[in-house]
């Protein structure tokens, strides 16, 4: 069980977030990892509408029913449009900030950590955008990830997801794969990001190939299909209760 949140001396993100939605305008969103080059996330990006997201997301939007619930929901982007479209929505995020936000935007935001069991409600659509399965961080944790599954939906419920397969990231002219396979698994990677003074702790963060996600989602009593693919090695999945 994991009930931590993030506070707002701690948190770049959510600095980055408040800033953006009450100023119009947002400092540069830093990203490090120890596997690639320093990259920044545009903070608008963060706000986009349904017609700036990408087709996986645009997809799981339409796939939502029921009462929703946006795991790791940010800004509050998805949320924000899944209202509109007249549905329940519950966001949960474990930055302060940012639920500071998403509650002055009219949603019904809480600060609560996905991994926390006494967080007990039910749901129709468990939605995880913008890679959010990327917050079980190794894959070693996925047991946890479907525990939690199983605690928050409603029977015959759905969890909603994409995620990228970045194998290409290791990947030779020839097709081989510079992958030390002792390392783990290549999805595992490490990231810490900072805004203006923000520096926030480093976490692990996990994207999950289709077929590795399938195998550990059926090894947990829950069928996985593939929704449709996105236009660079990510896709969008359906997990639901065998
Ligand atoms: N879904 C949003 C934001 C993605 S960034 C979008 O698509 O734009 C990932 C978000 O997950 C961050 O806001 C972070 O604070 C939140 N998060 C990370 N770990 C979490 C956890 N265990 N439970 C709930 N939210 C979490």
């Amino acid at each position: 069980m994991d009930n931590s949140t993030i506070g707002k001396e701690k948190d770049p993100m959510g600095r980055a977030i408040s800033d953006y939605f009450r100023t119009g305008k947002a400092a540069k969103l830093r990203v490090f990892s120890s596997m690639f080059y320093e990259d920044e996330i545009p903070v608008a990006t963060l706000f986009r509408g349904f017609e700036d997201m990408p087709l996986q997301e645009q997809k799981a939007v339409e796939l939502c029913r029921g009462r929703v619930l946006d795991v790791g929901a940010g800004s509050g982007c998805h949320s924000v449009v899944l209202k509109e479209r007249g549905h329940d929505v519950v966001a949960i995020d474990i930055s302060e900030l940012s639920i500071e936000v998403m509650k002055e935007r009219g949603l019904d935001a809480r600060n609560v950590n996905f991994f926390d069991d006494t967080f007990v409600e039910k749901f129709d659509t468990i939605l995880m955008a913008m890679n959010g399965i990327g917050i079980v961080g190794k894959v070693e944790r996925l047991g946890d990830f479907f525990r939690a599954a199983k605690r928050l939906l409603a029977p015959g419920g759905q969890v909603l997801l994409d995620s990228s397969d970045i194998r290409y990231i290791f990947m030779n002219d020839d097709g081989s794969m510079d992958i030390n396979l002792a390392a783990g698994y290549y999805g595992e990677v490490d990231f810490k990001m900072r805004y203006k003074n923000v520096t926030g702790e480093p976490f692990d963060w996990l994207y999950i190939d289709f077929e590795t996600l399938k195998m550990y989602a059926e090894e947990h009593g829950f069928k996985c299909e593939k929704c449709i693919d996105g236009e660079h090695y990510d896709y969008l999945a359906r997990i639901v209760a065998e």
